[in-house]
């Protein structure tokens, strides 16, 4: 076995670098297939493309198809490559430093104010803790991507054991979210990468749909995601070569309670998405970039205001499903490389962040442990366990409930719409009672003076 726990010496730096290297020979072949097909595609893009348009690959079935007597999960696992690549997929989670997660403790946030997610203070710092092998020196304490995702890895190393050991999913939307996600990797994966490598130099709007699109809505059980009716250049159709109808829908996706943090998410899932922030003086218009104008996107300024949206889509979340075997709820943020989760359990206030993972390499191709990641994420539901064993006993909390203790009852409160309790202050044309009639305070000469229509 080469992937099995303990086949390399306890050594996690040798181990991962051991798996790269591994992982380069096992495919080198394949991305220089890839290389050659981006390249072709590139090409094809500047004579107006038709070979992206040519008639459905008819070795390419559709989901449903594929879920029927379990066709997918069989030819997934006869293909050793790919067999590969999720094993790889499961060890990173397990045990890999891009892949993990630590506790933050609020030191100091305005959520006790009327504040909109875009003037979020959160000022944070993650939990340290003495390690033995420093010498007892504090570090950042690192919680393992697959200690809180204990159902979704279960669900991963079931299906990989041998085939007379092998195990599906029986319930339901655990076993179409894991069809999902083989499926992807089998058949929508290269045509994913293509429509993002053939986007990556637009503005944020249009990059928003193709990553939704082609990422987001393929990887979790629910497809339907919606934007914020706020973006400009609303598109119906995919804006890339794929000419897909946009499978989302733009509307309200304002969420909190106004007194409190409350604000528009970029997409709403069964999570909430916030893509990084472009640059403030990014030109308006849509399809015109060249790939040299591509935006510098920074998950770190956008990183209070993640936060924030994390803390209050939980207690959303607490609210409309409180039927949730637990209420740790992942928010994500998204540049144009990478992508961070925050995850924020509202009633044990417990907050974790990710580490940063980079899902798209410089040469286009998918990170396929980010994938991994991101599924477990979209479909938490199903897969997530809560907070962990040693979270619970070391006492933990971020201390944000503490610090709201007097506006609780507004996060306890928050709705999707949020409604604005000053709608009739702020908006007062579109309704309530007739305007009044009123004349001038002094009587003026009628400088207008009116005849008969007709000299008689
Ligand atoms: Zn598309």
């Amino acid at each position: 076995m080469l992937w099995g726990p303990g086949t390399f010496p306890d050594f996690s730096f040798f181990r991962r670098r051991s798996c790269w290297l591994l992982a380069v020979l096992l495919f080198g072949k394949q991305h220089m297939s890839r290389l050659r097909l981006n390249i072709c595609y590139e090409t094809n893009m500047a004579e107006n493309d038709t070979r992206y348009e040519e008639s459905p690959d008819p070795k390419k079935p559709r989901l449903g198809k594929s879920l029927e007597n379990d066709v997918i999960f069989n030819e997934f696992y006869s293909d050793p490559d790919l067999l590969t690549d999720l094993k790889i997929g499961i060890q990173a989670i397990q045990e890999w430093n891009d892949y993990s997660v630590c506790m933050l403790k609020i030191a100091n946030c305005n959520g006790t104010g009327p504040y909109p997610f875009s003037r979020a203070c959160c000022e944070t710092e993650r939990l340290k803790c003495e390690h033995r092998l420093l010498n007892n020196s504090k570090i950042v304490k690192k919680l393992s991507f697959a200690s809180i995702f204990k159902y979704g890895e279960k669900v991963l190393t079931s299906y990989v054991k041998p085939k007379n050991e092998s195990f599906l999913p029986q319930r339901k939307g655990a076993r179409i979210a894991f069809a999902k996600l083989l499926h992807f990797l089998s058949y929508e994966l290269e045509g994913a990468e293509k429509s993002l490598m053939s986007k990556k130099g637009v503005q944020e709007s249009e990059w928003t749909v193709v990553l939704s699109h082609h990422l987001l809505s393929k990887l979790a059980v629910s497809a339907l995601y919606k934007i914020d009716s706020g973006y400009k250049g609303r598109q119906y159709k995919c804006p890339c070569q794929c000419g897909e109808d946009f499978s989302g829908m733009y509307g309200d996706t304002s969420i909190g309670s106004p007194p409190v943090w409350h604000g528009n998410l970029d997409v709403m899932m069964d999570i909430s998405v916030k893509f990084a922030e472009e640059e403030a003086d990014s030109p308006g218009g849509y399809g015109n970039h060249s790939s040299d104008e591509v935006k510098l996107m920074d998950l770190k300024t956008s990183r209070e205001q993640i936060i924030a949206q994390s803390i209050v889509f939980s207690f959303y979340q607490k609210r409309v499903n409180p039927d949730y075997a637990n209420h740790l709820i992942p928010s994500i943020g998204i540049s144009k490389e990478k992508i961070v989760v925050y995850f924020y359990d509202c009633i044990n206030d417990v907050l974790l962040e990710s580490s940063e993972m980079p899902y798209i390499s410089a040469d286009g191709a998918f990170v396929k442990p980010t994938i991994v990641a991101l599924w477990l994420v979209l479909n938490f539901k199903y897969f997530c366990s809560g907070i962990t064993k040693g979270i619970k006993e070391l006492g933990f909390t971020s201390g944000f409930v503490q610090i709201v203790q007097e506006k609780l009852k507004y996060y306890n409160e928050v709705t999707a719409p949020c409604e604005s309790r000053d709608d009739i202050k702020e908006d007062p044309w579109t309704w309530g009672v007739p305007p009044e009639k009123d004349e001038p305070a002094e009587k003026l000469d009628d400088f207008n003076k009116l005849g008969p229509w007709e000299k008689s």
